[in-house]
């Protein structure tokens, strides 16, 4: 019989700035569940050394972020097919012998897509900026959604036609400036928006109707749904598909699903 109260963390680097403490302690206080939620640093030379310790001192799971989504990858024991899909693990499940790694974040996408905005994805088409771990963990989701087209574009346009290649060219790759018409749908997967910087994106890429959607998500409009808008673009920001991704985490580690617009809502106030 186990008394002690589980344990799950976020491990990152850098960690302070993550919501995701405070997102887990209104799913826990929701559902009842008897657990906590912590932040860790791990170093960015120590994050296997870090995970053995957490799982030593009683941890039941953890989530991870830049830049270890990859190292955990490597770490898992076993994988869920989204996971392998990815090529990145956001969340990791602790059991005796195992270490199960799975990939939350094209869940979570979808469910801010699909249930908070109220977008069919089904005979969209969908422009997806970036081809980094981000992108790439949110393709499988989308194309599982079946849209009409889903193109990736890349600053280095190798890399968008490498992950084409990987989806079997279910998806096409290609530059920033061969995307130029109207989509229904455009995400910034990119890292533009964290260093206040506009992806080289042509405005033709919107029209009315079309949904921008920026990964990031803060205060004040990226310079990326600043454009959008501009051109008569609607405008979303990735603090849904946090929420989501988080409460898709926790499902899988208590197999109870929180309701996320309440923490969505009061996150946003803040
Ligand atoms: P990566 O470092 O893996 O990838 C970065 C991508 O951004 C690459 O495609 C890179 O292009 C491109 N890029 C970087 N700077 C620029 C620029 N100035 N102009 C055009 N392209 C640029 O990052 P991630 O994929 O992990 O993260 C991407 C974003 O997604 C981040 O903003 C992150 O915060 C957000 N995110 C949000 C989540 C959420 O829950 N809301 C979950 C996960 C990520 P190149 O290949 O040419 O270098």
């Amino acid at each position: 019989m186990r008394f002690m109260t589980d344990r799950y963390a976020v491990f990152g680097h850098p960690i302070a700035h993550s919501k995701s403490p405070l997102i887990h302690a209104a799913f826990a206080r929701q559902t009842s569940q008897d657990m906590i939620y912590e932040t860790i640093l791990a170093p960015l030379e120590g994050f296997a050394d870090a995970i053995a310790q957490f799982r030593r001192h009683g941890g039941r799971g953890a989530n991870v972020t830049v830049p270890f989504k990859e190292q955990a990858f490597a770490l898992a024991t076993q994988r869920t097919p989204r996971a392998e899909l990815a090529g990145a693990v956001n969340t990791l499940i602790f059991d005796d012998a195992r270490l199960l790694g799975d990939n939350t974040d094209g869940a979570g996408l979808v469910a801010d897509l699909t249930r908070n905005l109220g977008i069919v994805l089904a005979g969209k088409h969908i422009l997806l900026l970036g081809a980094g771990g981000a992108a790439r963990g949110v393709i499988g989701p989308l194309l599982d959604c079946s849209p009409a087209t889903l193109i990736i574009a890349n600053r280095t346009v190798g890399k968008a036609h490498d992950l084409a290649r990987h989806f079997g060219n279910q998806v096409e790759g290609c530059g920033f400036d061969q995307a130029n018409t109207p989509f229904d749908l455009v995400i910034n997967a990119t890292a533009a928006s964290l260093e206040g910087e506009l992806p080289p994106v042509s405005p033709q890429v919107f029209r009315s109707g079309t949904l921008a959607y920026d990964m990031m998500y803060g205060k004040a409009l990226s310079p990326f749904l600043s454009l959008a808008q501009q051109h008569r673009a609607s405008v979303a920001d990735g603090l849904g598909m946090l929420v989501e991704q988080a409460a898709e985490a926790f499902f899988v580690w208590r197999g109870v699903r929180p309701d996320t617009r309440p923490v969505i809502e009061s996150l946003r106030a803040a």
